[in-house]
């Protein structure tokens, strides 16, 4: 069987084997092919926009011990501040003004938001701006998701790491995969948009595990899915491990596009960090149909350091959007003007 009609049986019903086939590269000329697929499922079932979200990351305290991440409660030496929340307001209205329809509010698990701090802070948001409210702040249980939902929220990003139960215990100490999982499905049960995803290259992760991930994204019916390398933290235990490959992040984002058709793909920011403005085109070319700048300002955005790099920006570049703008128009592509909610497409390959 060639890549094309392999291609064509995954996009039909996707199994692991052929999912694993295609992230091994192995076969001569199965990138290309494969890259090629994705872009084409692309455009057919969300179209040629590229839907921009603003991050705005407001507290760096965390309660987790997370193996990887920078924002670990054991590293000591990383500053811990929190964005008061006029301050946010500010970020979020100054975000729309320059063009941002949605925001992501993002912070470790801060004990410091709560339920009465999150549902405040997303009516304010949504009482000064008319972005829709992305929230990523963590694992909460039912009630308080559809606190947050019921004041406002529109979305909410809660990423399992990994489908590889033992591996994702390991990395995440004291969480549970099985929590995780249930607090994604209670997501999608309110009526969330909902957004998981993976670290690829995870020490001790497999391929059969990433075709897992892929799979239970299409089994959660996730609706935005962001896959970024690994990248080593020297703060962390994970520090002399390897970073994940760019070109496998780039078959995730491929095959997640062909397994899944009508989702939002981000090109994440670590793959930018990794591989520059051509890495984020390269992944626009490979199903990605979302790019997340982050607008958070300093001292709050060099605090935010989950992995090396992050924030070495100074401050966000407004010239960052004209780039972007430029290598839309490259691809044949455009800048979304809506808040990019997904709508089932529905539609096929012929
Ligand atoms: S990955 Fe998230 S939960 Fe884990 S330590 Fe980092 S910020 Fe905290």
């Amino acid at each position: 069987m060639d890549a094309g009609e392999r291609l064509q049986r995954l996009y039909r019903q996707a199994e692991r084997g052929d999912l694993v086939h295609f992230l091994s590269g192995a076969e001569p000329g199965s990138d290309e092919a494969l890259f090629a697929f994705a872009d084409r499922v692309r455009r057919e079932h969300v179209g040629d926009a590229i839907h921009l979200r603003a991050i705005v990351e407001f507290s760096s305290f965390c309660r987790n011990d997370c193996l990887y991440c920078g924002l670990r409660r054991s590293n000591r030496g990383l500053p811990r501040l929190r964005m008061p929340a006029e301050e946010i307001v500010a970020q979020c209205r100054r975000a729309e003004a320059l063009g941002f329809r949605t925001i992501v509010l993002q912070s470790g698990e801060d004990p410091f938001y709560g339920r009465e701090a999150v549902v405040d802070l997303v009516r304010r948001v949504k009482g000064a701006t008319g972005l829709a409210v992305t929230l990523a702040v963590g694992e909460r249980d039912e009630e308080e998701y559809r606190t947050f939902f019921d004041a406002g929220a529109d979305r909410y990003l809660l990423k399992h790491e990994t489908s590889d139960r033992a591996l994702y215990e390991r990395l995440d100490p004291g969480l549970s995969h099985e929590r995780r999982i249930a607090c994604l499905r209670v997501l999608k049960r309110i009526g969330f948009q909902t957004g998981s995803g993976i670290m690829v290259g995870l020490p001790g992760q497999t391929l059969e595990s990433v075709a897992d991930d892929i799979l239970l994204f299409r089994d959660l019916d996730i609706d935005m899915i962001g896959c970024g390398p690994f990248i080593p933290h020297p703060a962390t235990p994970l520090a002399a491990e390897p970073a994940g490959s760019e070109e496998l992040t780039y078959r995730v984002v491929a095959l997640a596009r062909i397994v899944t058709r009508d989702t939002h793909i981000p090109a994440t920011t670590a793959l930018a960090v990794t591989a520059g403005d051509a890495g984020r085109a390269s992944a626009l070319c490979r199903g990605a149909n979302v790019v997340m700048p982050n607008v958070t300002p300093q001292p709050w955005r060099r605090a935010y350091e989950i992995y090396p790099n992050k924030g070495r920006t100074e401050v966000f570049d407004p010239a960052l959007l004209e780039r972007l703008r430029r290598t839309a128009r490259q691809l044949g592509r455009f800048i979304a003007e809506d808040a990019g909610d997904r709508l089932p497409s529905g539609r096929r390959l012929s």
